[in-house]
C-alpha cells in the first residue's frame, strides 16, 4: 500500500505529491491526464513569481517538478470511489479500470470544469476572446468592450470586476432576473459602464477567423436576434466540481458537490484529505490550488506519524 495516495494530477495534485515525496513517505499518484485546467489555458500571469507562462508549458514544469522524486505516477486512470479505512488503516480506492489501490491516506485533488454555454463559436475563439476566468484574463482586455454570460454571483462579481478594467461590459443573463445577491446586483447597477440584457439567450460567439468580434443573443422566447460587438466574452455559467464519483462514498460534499475540508485540508473521513478546486476553497487558482495540495500533504503526513510508527 501506499503512504500517501494522491487523485488527480492538476496544480493540487502535483503539489501534494511533492510535498509527501520529499517526506521520504511511499508516494502514488493517479490522474486521468497530467496538468489538469492547466493544460487548457493559454497566457498565465498571475502565477506569482513567474510573470508569463503558459499552460503546456506549466504542465510540464509541474510533471518534471513531481519526477524528480519518487512518486509512482499513473497516468490515464481514474478514481471510481474511495472507502474509509477499516481495522487495518488502509483507505481503498477503486479505479474505473478495474483495479484497487489501498493507501495509508488519500488526497483528493480531482479539480473541476467550468460549464460551457454550446453556442457555435465558442470552442472555436476559446482563448481568443472566449475566457472563463475573469481573474486571469481580465487584464488583457484593458479598455475594450465585453461581455458577461451569467447572472449569478460569479457572473456578476465578474462584471463589477471588470468593469473597472476595461472599457464596457454588457451581462447577458437567461433568466429574467439575476440570481446574485442583492448587494452584488446594486452595485453593479450603479456601474455607468456596465449594461444588463435579461431574458437572453446567447446563440453564438461571432468572429473574424482569429478574434472574437461580439456576441449574438436573442429574446429567450423567440423574437429577432442582436450582435453586440465585443472583444471579449466571459462565460460564468458554473464551475462544476469534479466530484460525481464521491456520490456514492460517504465523503461529506456541498450542496454544489464541492468537497469540505477544514483549514487543514482534512475531509470528514479519516485519513482523507482534499485540495483545489475540487473543495470549498473560495477562490480556484493555480496558486491557491498549489498552497492546497502542501497544506492536504502535510495534514496527511501529520495523520501518518500519529496513526502507527513511521
Ligand atoms: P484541475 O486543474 O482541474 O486538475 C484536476 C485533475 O484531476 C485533472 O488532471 C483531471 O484529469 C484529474 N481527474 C479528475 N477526475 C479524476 C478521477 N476521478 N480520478 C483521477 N483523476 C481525475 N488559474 C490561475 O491561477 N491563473 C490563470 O491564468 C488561469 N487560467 C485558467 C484558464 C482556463 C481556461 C481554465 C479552465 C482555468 C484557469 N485557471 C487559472 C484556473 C486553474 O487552472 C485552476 O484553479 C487549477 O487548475 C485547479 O487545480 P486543481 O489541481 O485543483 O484541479
Amino acid at each position: 500500500p501506499y503512504d500517501v495516495l494522491v487523485l488527480g494530477g492538476g496544480p493540487a495534485g502535483a503539489s501534494a505529491a511533492i510535498y509527501a515525496a520529499r517526506k521520504g513517505i511511499r508516494t502514488g499518484l493517479v490522474t486521468e491526464r497530467f496538468g489538469g485546467q492547466v493544460n487548457d489555458t493559454m497566457a498565465i500571469e498571475n502565477l506569482v513569481s513567474i510573470p508569463h507562462t503558459d499552460g503546456p508549458h506549466l504542465a510540464a514544469d509541474l510533471e518534471r517538478h513531481v519526477l524528480e522524486y519518487e512518486v509512482d505516477m499513473i497516468k490515464g486512470q481514474s478514481a471510481a470511489g474511495i472507502t474509509p479505512a477499516g481495522d487495518d488503516g488502509l483507505v481503498t480506492v477503486p479505479l474505473t479500470s478495474g483495479a484497487t489501490l489501498r493507501a495509508r491516506s488519500v488526497i483528493i485533488a480531482t479539480g473541476a470544469s467550468w460549464r460551457t454555454m454550446g453556442v457555435p463559436g465558442e470552442d472555436e475563439y476559446r482563448n481568443k476572446g472566449v475566457t472563463f476566468c475573469p481573474h486571469c484574463d481580465g487584464p488583457l482586455f484593458k479598455g475594450k468592450r465585453v461581455a458577461v454570460i451569467g447572472g449569478g454571483n460569479s457572473g456578476v462579481e465578474a462584471a463589477i470586476d471588470l468593469a473597472g478594467i476595461v472599457g464596457h461590459v454588457d451581462v447577458v443573463e437567461f433568466l429574467d432576473e439575476m440570481r446574485a445577491d442583492e448587494v452584488l446586483q446594486r452595485k453593479l447597477r450603479s456601474l455607468d459602464n456596465v449594461d444588463i440584457h435579461l431574458g437572453r439567450r446567447t446563440t453564438e460567439v461571432a468572429g473574424d477567423g482569429a478574434k472574437v468580434t461580439g456576441l449574438v443573443h436573442e429574446p429567450r422566447d423567440g423574437g429577432e436576434q442582436v450582435t453586440t460587438d465585443v472583444e471579449g466574452v466571459f462565460v460564468q455559467i458554473g464551475l462544476l466540481p469534479r466530484t460525481d464519483w464521491l456520490r456514492e462514498s460517504d465523503i461529506e460534499l456541498s450542496e454544489r458537490g464541492e468537497i469540505v475540508v477544514d483549514e487543514r485540508g482534512a475531509t470528514n473521513l479519516p485519513g482523507v484529505f482534499a485540495a483545489g478546486d475540487a473543495t470549498i476553497t473560495p477562490y480556484k487558482q493555480i496558486v491557491v490550488a498549489l498552497g492546497g495540495g502542501s497544506t492536504a500533504a502535510l495534514s496527511a503526513f501529520d495523520h501518518l506519524i500519529r496513526t502507527s510508527a513511521p
